[in-house]
């Protein structure tokens, strides 16, 4: 896979993408307005403008299929779920997903994961891994948007723990109670930006 596309000498110069960006900017914000005055003169009721949801203060009720932050599903023991396959990390079009696997003591398990991690800031939130699981021990559906850690980007590397401990909030807390400790935290990320997994 081609990580990195070569610049051309246009986006190399800025100029040109600068100017882009000005293009995009002023078109959506002359088009809102004429939509604004529009309907103040009762003209396109129907249309919606585009608008600006401050999050964390605002929240957009989410789609039932909404792909939030990836927990590790558990067994009945506790123990994860994980067969160490690789398939999701193979799936992965971001790269972001390591796992070192070990083999297991029980005879009847083949092997599961020592180390399993995902960038979260390399992430970009596909679902692929989920999708590419076997045996559904990966899922996105915590109802919750990426944690932000702290400024140093180790912080945003999910450990197997961090996972795993996510599956048990699930089951304890469910997805509604989970974002919404999650939009405190968001919402006090000034007053305390180290949160926690
Ligand atoms: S959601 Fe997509 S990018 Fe993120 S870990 Fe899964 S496959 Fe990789
Ligand atoms: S999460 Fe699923 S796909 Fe990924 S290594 Fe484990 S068993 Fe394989």
């Amino acid at each position: 896979m081609k990580r990195r596309e070569e610049m051309t000498l246009l986006e190399r110069l800025y100029f040109w993408e600068v100017f882009k960006g000005v293009v995009i900017t002023f078109s959506n914000f002359l088009g809102n307005l004429a939509i604004y005055l529009c309907q103040c003169v009762g003209l396109c009721k129907k249309k919606r403008p585009w608008v600006t949801v401050e999050y964390p203060d605002q929240v957009t009720p989410y789609a039932p299929r909404y792909r939030g932050r990836h927990r590790l599903t558990l067994k009945d023991d506790g123990s994860v779920k994980c067969t160490a396959c690789y398939l999701c990390a193979t799936a992965c079009p971001a790269q972001c997903i390591h796992i070192e696997p070990e083999e297991h003591e029980d005879p009847t398990v083949e092997k599961f994961p020592k180390r399993y991690e995902i960038d979260t800031l390399l992430c970009i939130y596909c679902g692929y891994c989920v999708e590419a699981c076997p045996v559904d021990a990966i899922r996105m559906d915590s109802g919750i948007h990426p944690e932000v850690y702290t400024a140093d980007p180790r912080a945003f590397i999910e450990d197997k723990q961090t996972l795993m401990q996510r599956s048990i909030a699930v089951q304890k807390q469910g997805p509604t109670e989970m974002l919404s400790q999650h939009l405190k935290r968001m919402q006090n990320i000034e007053k305390a930006p180290f949160s926690a997994k």
